[in-house]
This record gives C-alpha cells, sequence and structure tokens, in this order.
C-alpha cells in the first residue's frame, strides 16, 4: 500500500521585492513511498530537499498538484484535519533534535502523548527509550546527553505515538559517524513492513542503506536507485553535480 503519494507538487517562494517573479523550488515532483519502505533523498544544498520534506509532511503547503497522505488528500484537507493528521500519523526527525531543554528525556517522550492527546501508556514511554538503547538516561535533561543520545530520545519521542511515517531532515548532520550510524540504524528499524520513513541525507553510506534512493536537482526528480551502493549514490550526485561534463 502506498502511504505517500504525490502528483505533479511544485513549491514556490515570493522573490525578494514585491516585483520581483516567485521562486519555483519543486518543479513537479511525482513520488510514491510504499509501506515498509525507507526512502533516501539526496542532492546537492539548495535542491529543494528540505522544501519536498515539508511539502509531503503538511509543514509547508503546495503550491500546485496533489499530496495524499495514507489516502488523505493533504492539500483538501481543512486546518484542524491536517492538524491532527500530522500529530497523530506522522513524526519528524530534525537535525538539530528539538528536545525542550528544561524536562528528562522521559517527560520529552511522555509529550508527545500529552500534545496527541490520547493517553500514551507509561509502558510505551519506558519501551519507547529502551528501544533506542536510553533506558538508564530518562532523568538526564537534554543537556547533560551527547548529541547522538538527544537524536535517540527524538526518536523515541515519535516512536511512543506510533505513527505511520516517519520524516527526517539530515538526522545524523550534527553527529560524528558512530552515533549517527546508531541513529540511522533506529530509523531502518522503524520501517518495519507497515511504517515508512523518508530521510534526507548528505551522507553517501546513510543513502545507501535506504530500499530507495531519490537524487534532486534544481526541484526535480533527477535519478531514482533501487537499493544502490555507496558508490552508486556518489556517482548519480556528482553526475547530477557536473551535468554533461565529467
Ligand atoms: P536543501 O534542503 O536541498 O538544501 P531547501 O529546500 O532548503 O534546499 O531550499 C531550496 C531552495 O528554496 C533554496 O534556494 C532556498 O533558498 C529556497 N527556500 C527555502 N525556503 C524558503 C522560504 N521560506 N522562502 C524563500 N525561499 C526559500
Ligand atoms: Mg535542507
Amino acid at each position: 500500500m502506498a502511504l505517500i503519494e504525490a502528483r505533479d507538487l511544485t513549491k514556490t517562494f515570493p522573490g525578494a521585492t514585491r516585483r520581483a517573479e516567485r521562486i519555483a523550488v519543486l518543479g513537479g515532483i511525482c513520488l510514491t513511498v510504499e509501506a515498509g519502505e525507507m526512502v533516501a533523498i539526496v542532492g546537492p544544498s539548495g535542491s529543494g530537499k528540505s522544501t519536498l520534506l515539508y511539502c509531503l509532511s503538511g509543514l509547508e503547503a503546495v503550491s500546485s498538484g496533489s499530496v495524499r497522505l495514507m489516502n488523505e488528500e493533504l492539500t483538501q484537507l481543512r486546518r484542524a484535519d491536517l492538524a491532527r493528521l500530522r500529530r497523530d500519523r506522522i513524526g519528524f526527525v530534525f537535525q538539530s533534535f528539538n528536545l525542550i531543554p528544561s524536562l528528562s528525556a522521559r517527560e520529552n517522550v511522555a509529550l508527545s502523548g500529552r500534545l496527541a492527546e490520547r493517553k500514551i501508556e507509561r509502558s510505551d514511554v519506558d519501551l519507547a527509550l529502551a528501544e533506542v538503547g536510553l533506558s538508564d538516561r530518562a532523568r538526564h535533561l537534554p543537556g547533560a546527553l551527547s548529541g547522538g543520545q538527544q537524536q535517540r530520545v527524538a526518536i523515541a519521542r515519535i516512536l511512543a505515538t506510533n505513527p505511520d511515517i516517519v520524516f527526517a531532515d539530515e538526522p545524523t548532520g550534527s553527529l560524528d559517524t558512530v552515533a549517527g550510524r546508531e541513529v540511522l540504524n533506529l530509523l531502518r528499524k522503524a520501517a518495519d513492513g507497515t511504517r515508512s520513513v523518508v530521510m534526507v541525507t548528505h551522507d553517501l553510506d546513510a543513502a545507501a542503506g535506504a530500499d530507495r534512493v531519490l537524487v534532486l536537482r534544481d526541484g526535480l526528480i533527477h535519478r531514482e536507485l533501487l537499493a544502490p551502493s555507496a558508490e552508486e549514490v556518489f556517482a548519480a550526485i556528482t553526475q547530477t553535480r557536473s551535468g554533461a561534463q565529467a
């Protein structure tokens, strides 16, 4: 079953002045993400990766085209329904972790349940912390945790709400290699048969761990690679950068 279906998705932003032309960032994206799939989006800086992720997850409104999540057309949803869909069925991992500094790891994880206005059992919170290997850090504030540990708390917070789709924008961008690997393994595990993961990354090995890699160039999907090696991802990106020139 397709959890995400985008058709002719475009996104433009206003120009710097009122008279300036609008800036086209996404130029007609079509993509499908199946349940259980892990899809990586790669491409040069400024190619529209983050914008695409925000449009697919309903954080940004699209300019034209269609985005269906779990068969709901995002562009037709009322604000409150879109907010509810995002809250209850989508998880988002940011490069900067986005934890609340004054709350412990455990409270940060439990908070997602409070926001969702549905009860998340204590045991779900404990289970989520255990899944990311942080049971013994539950009482620590984010400031007392390493970057990798903070990102794992952010992932636990998502797992506790059991979303259908997890979006991640450069989830390892602030982490060293070892911590990055741990986070990637958790995201890989999160795509578990019914749940999909869509991740933007500039890490070739991370991309190579995905089922499918989409190479973005100037707001369009330039290449699609099935279970590629890191070398194949590298080749596709560098080919993108240099155009016809080798
Ligand atoms: P990437 O994540 O691939 O580095 P982004 O999606 O962040 O790229 O940005 C793609 C392009 O869209 C960039 O040129 C950026 O300046 C522009 N852009 C992104 N967000 C906005 C915005 N809110 N207003 C105007 N331009 C934006
Ligand atoms: Mg980005």
